[in-house]
């Protein structure tokens, strides 16, 4: 049976992959339908779903919203908002404008560490010139210009949580996220809580509206899986569960595969029934 992977970035974020790119991808893969959820935006929406249509793969409109808490960056996912909703669409250019305020911030703070990069050269890493900027497009430059070697040390020595310059501004908080989801009518879910290791959080998410826990994730292991199928057992929630692909870059898929990690159809229809589609 075919399966369905609720967690993907295109160009119109941090991936790699333009939504077609990633269309082609699925159907190699073995999917009936994928979600795109992009970082603070619903640019690829309704283009990417019509593409889908064309090659019979189901498009899910997602997205995946920037939080912080007590410091931390915690994401929320959506699915199935109004992506047409003016009220809605202010809110997510708010949230692009943090962002970017975010990402001159870490640059500013690498360039106090002594390495040269500006914002310009971060804008030129993106395939859309309209996409939003995120720190792996910071990693991309600090990888080109020899600073690091890989990605993944970019992270580990500025950019993850404990890296040298990482920062963030005042953003909103989870619960704001699942407020915003909710008032546009989609259906709000913690993304990897393995990342977090906060089962309080997501309680306190479940208190005021969370609908689903992303149980499986290519950075949860068995443990994570267990708590947190466990705790959307507790309270009835929708356990989903996606790659996180971002396309591939410096030749290798950046997080999972499409598909690597998948939900059954039934997943996806508990999903819809509760945005009301
Ligand atoms: P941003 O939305 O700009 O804060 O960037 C978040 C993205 O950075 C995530 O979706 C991942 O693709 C990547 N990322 C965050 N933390 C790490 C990490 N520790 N190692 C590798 N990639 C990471
Ligand atoms: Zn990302
Ligand atoms: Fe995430
Ligand atoms: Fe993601």
């Amino acid at each position: 049976m075919k399966r369905v992977d609720l967690h993907s970035h295109t160009t119109a974020s941090d991936g790699t992959f333009t939504p077609e790119q990633s269309i082609a991808r699925a159907l190699a893969n073995g999917l009936s339908a994928f979600a795109i959820t992009d970082h603070d935006t619903v640019a690829a929406f309704p283009h990417a779903i019509e593409e889908g249509e064309k090659y019979n793969v189901e498009i899910v409109p997602g997205i995946e919203i920037s939080s912080v808490y007590e410091g931390k960056d915690v994401h929320v996912l959506g699915y199935y908002m109004d992506y047409t909703d003016e009220k809605f669409l202010n809110r997510v250019e708010e949230l692009r404008n943090v962002r970017n305020t975010r990402n001159q911030m870490i640059v500013d703070k690498l360039v106090s560490l002594g390495i040269p990069i500006t914002m310009d050269e971060v804008r030129s890493r993106r395939t859309d010139k309209n996409g939003n900027i995120g720190r792996p497009h910071i990693a991309q430059v600090l990888v080109d210009k020899g600073v690091v070697a890989s990605t993944q040390e970019a992270f580990d020595k500025y950019l993850s949580t404990s890296g040298a310059a990482y920062t963030n501004p005042p953003r909103i908080t989870p619960a704001e996220a699942v407020q915003l989801i909710l008032d546009a009518g989609g259906v709000p879910v913690l993304a990897h809580p393995g990342l977090y290791k906060n089962v309080e959080l997501a309680r306190e998410l479940i208190g005021v509206g969370l609908k689903g826990i992303e149980v499986f994730h290519p950075d949860h292991g068995p443990e994570d899986e267990a708590t947190y199928g466990s705790l959307a057992d507790e309270y009835g929630l929708i356990k989903t569960g996606g790659s996180d692909f971002h396309g591939i870059r410096n030749g290798k898929v950046f997080h999972g595969d499409l598909g690597e990690k998948s939900v059954p159809k039934q997943t996806l229809n508990r999903i819809k029934e509760l945005a009301g589609k």
